[in-house]
C-alpha cells in the first residue's frame, strides 16, 4: 500500500531528457515507484493534463535570517521550491561570535535582513539545530560563508591576515563543514575578502584541496574585469584540485554585454576540457540587488561601515571617489558602468528618506536639486551604509545564453533585507524560467529547464537523494500545468506569489493542494554527509 499515488502523469524526471507517462508512487517520504497503472494507495492525485517534477532547489538564496521569520517557505514554495540553500557570496548568518560580532551583524544586514536573537548565530551547528527545531515548510541547507569567517577573526579593516589569522579562519570554515554546512561560499566582490590576492585566497583554501567540499564564489568582479575574475577562480579550481561554483554569472554594464558573458562560456568549457572542476550558474533578470556600498572601490571598504561612513564625511574624500567613479576601470564600477539612473534604492530605513525608497539615485538627486554623487554618498552616511539597491546591469540575451549552456543552473540569489522592497526574484525566479524563457522565448525546452532547477543545483551541492525523479529518491514533487504558471510580482509590486502550482509535495506530504498551502512543517535541515 502506497501513502500516496501521483495518476496520469506527464513525468518530467529532472535528467534533462524527454517527458514519459506514467504514474508515481510515495511512501514514507520518498518515491516508491515510477511506472505505469500503478495502484493501492491511500490517497490519489489525478495528475491528467499536468507535469511532475522533482521539487525546484535554489542553491542561491540569502535567506539566512528569513528562515527564522513567520510564514518562511510560503513564497518559495509558490514557485515550487521544496529545497533552498543560504549563506551565499561569502556572508553566512553562522558562524559568527567574537569581538567583531556586530560589526559583522551589521555588514549582514542589507543582504540577510536583521539576524535577531530567534536566530542564532554562534555556530553552524546551533544554527542548523534552531532552523530544524522550528519544522521548516522547505527543506533548508547552509553553506560556511569564509567573508563572515574572516570578519569574524580579523573585522574589515585587516587587508592582509597573518599566519595565526589565516588559521583560525581555516579552522572556523573546517568547524562549519563538520557540523553540515554543505560547502564553502566566497564573496570576493565585498570585504573583506575583496583585501585576499589570488595567493592568499589559494592559501585560505588550501586545507580543502583536493576534496569534495563545493566551493562557491561571487568573483572579485562583474563587470568589465569579469573575465580576469573568472580565470583567477579557474586557477583556484585548478591548483588546489576543488570543485568551483561561479555564483550568478553575468557582464555588468552595457560596453560588455553581448561580448564577456560568451567568452566566459567557453573559458569554462575549456576548463572543463582540462579537468578542472567549474560551473556556473545565473538568475535570470537583468537586475541584481546587493549592498549600495557595492558601487564604491575595495580600498574604500577598508575598515567596514564606520569607517566608510567617515570617510564619506570628507569632501577630499568625496571628490577622490566621484573621480574614481567617473572614470575609474580598476574595480566593478556598477555606477560608472550602469549609471545613476539604473540604481534603485530599494531600502531606505531613516523616516526622512522614505519619500525616496524605490527610487533610483538619479531621480532623488533630481527631486532634491543636488548632484547624483553627492546624493549616493549623503544617503549611505544617512543610512550608516545600510542600504540594499536593485540595479539593472545585464542583457537579456546574456542571460539567455547563459541559461541555454546546458552546464548552467538557475538560482536566484534572493536578498531578503528587513525593510523597503525585496527584489522581484524573491517571489518569482522559478515561475519565471518556466513562464517567460521556456513560454514566451521558447529559448529552453521544459525538461531542460527542470533540469536547471532540479538536478544540476543538486549535483553542485552534493545533495544525496535530491534533483531526479527516481525509486527511492525523496519525494520532492511538483505538480502544475506550465501553462498556468505566471511570475506575479514585478519590480515596483515584488511582494506578490507566483501562481500555477497545483500542488508540491515536501517528503512526500502536499504543502501545496490544490493551489492552496497546506501541510506545512515537513522540511528538513540538509546537513553535508
Ligand atoms: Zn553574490
Amino acid at each position: 500500500m502506497y501513502d500516496l499515488l501521483i495518476k496520469n502523469c506527464c513525468i518530467i524526471d529532472g535528467s534533462g531528457e524527454d517527458p514519459f507517462a506514467g504514474d508515481v508512487a510515495v511512501r514514507k517520504g520518498k518515491i516508491a515507484a515510477v511506472g505505469e497503472n500503478l495502484s493501492g494507495a491511500e490517497r490519489t492525485i489525478d495528475a491528467a493534463g499536468r507535469v511532475v517534477t522533482p521539487g525546484f532547489i535554489d542553491i542561491h538564496r540569502h535567506a539566512d535570517g528569513a528562515a527564522f521569520r513567520p510564514d518562511f517557505g510560503k513564497l518559495e514554495l509558490k514557485q515550487g521550491l521544496t529545497t533552498i540553500v543560504s549563506g551565499n557570496c561569502g556572508l553566512s548568518a553562522a558562524p559568527i561570535d567574537g569581538d567583531y560580532r556586530q560589526a559583522v551583524l551589521d555588514y549582514l544586514r542589507p543582504i540577510t535582513g536583521a539576524l535577531g536573537p530567534e536566530t542564532p548565530t554562534a555556530s553552524m551547528a546551533e544554527y542548523l539545530a534552531a532552523a530544524e527545531s522550528l519544522h521548516p515548510a522547505i527543506h533548508v541547507g547552509m553553506l560556511a560563508g569564509a567573508g563572515t569567517a574572516r570578519a569574524a577573526v580579523a573585522g574589515y579593516a585587516c587587508e592582509h591576515l597573518n599566519a595565526g589569522q589565516l588559521g583560525q579562519v581555516q579552522a572556523r570554515l573546517h568547524d562549519a563543514l563538520s557540523e553540515g554546512a554543505l560547502g564553502i561560499s566566497l564573496g570576493l566582490g565585498y570585504a573583506p575578502e575583496c583585501f585576499y590576492t589570488t595567493e592568499e585566497l589559494i592559501d585560505a583554501l588550501r586545507p580543502f584541496a583536493h576534496g569534495p567540499i563545493p566551493i562557491t564564489v561571487h568573483m572579485r568582479e562583474e563587470g568589465d574585469g569579469v573575465l580576469e575574475a573568472l580565470e583567477e577562480m579557474l586557477t583556484v579550481a585548478e591548483t588546489l584540485d576543488l570543485p568551483v561554483e561561479i555564483s550568478h554569472l553575468k557582464a555588468m554594464g552595457k560596453r560588455n554585454w553581448n561580448n564577456k558573458v560568451p567568452k566566459a562560456l567557453e573559458m569554462l568549457a575549456e576548463a572543463r576540457e582540462r579537468g578542472v572542476q567549474a560551473s556556473c550558474d545565473a538568475y535570470p533578470y537583468t537586475a541584481g540587488s546587493t549592498q549600495l556600498i557595492h558601487i564604491l572601490p575595495h580600498d574604500f571598504l577598508v575598515g567596514g561601515t564606520q569607517a566608510i561612513t567617515r570617510r564619506l564625511h570628507s569632501p577630499q574624500q568625496r571628490k577622490l571617489l566621484t573621480h574614481r567613479i567617473q572614470t575609474g576601470t580598476d574595480f566593478d564600477n556598477i555606477a560608472g558602468m550602469v549609471g545613476w539612473e539604473n540604481i534603485l534604492c530599494s531600502t531606505l530605513r531613516q523616516p526622512e528618506n522614505q519619500p525616496y525608497q524605490g527610487l533610483s539615485v538619479a531621480e532623488i538627486a533630481r527631486r532634491l536639486g543636488k548632484d547624483p554623487f553627492e546624493t549616493a554618498y549623503d544617503l549611505l552616511v544617512s543610512e550608516d551604509c545600510e542600504i540594499t539597491m536593485i540595479d539593472f546591469i545585464a542583457d537579456e540575451s546574456d542571460i539567455i545564453r547563459i541559461l541555454q549552456d546546458d552546464t548552467a543552473a538557475v538560482i536566484s540569489d534572493s536578498t531578503y533585507p528587513t525593510e523597503g522592497q525585496p527584489h522581484p526574484r524573491v517571489y518569482g525566479t522559478f515561475a519565471r524560467v518556466i513562464e517567460r524563457y521556456v513560454g514566451e522565448q521558447r529559448v529552453l525546452s521544459l525538461p531542460k529547464a527542470v533540469r536547471k532547477m532540479t538536478a544540476l543545483p543538486a549535483q553542485r551541492l552534493r545533495l544525496r537523494g535530491k534533483g531526479l525523479l527516481r525509486e527511492g529518491w525523496d519525494a520532492d514533487l511538483c505538480i502544475f500545468d506550465p501553462a498556468e504558471i505566471h511570475e506575479r510580482g514585478s519590480y515596483s509590486e515584488p511582494c506578490r506569489y507566483a501562481e500555477g502550482m497545483d500542488y508540491v509535495l515536501v517528503n512526500g506530504i502536499p504543502a501545496i493542494v490544490e493551489g492552496m498551502f497546506a501541510d506545512l512543517g515537513n522540511g528538513e535541515v540538509i546537513r553535508r554527509n
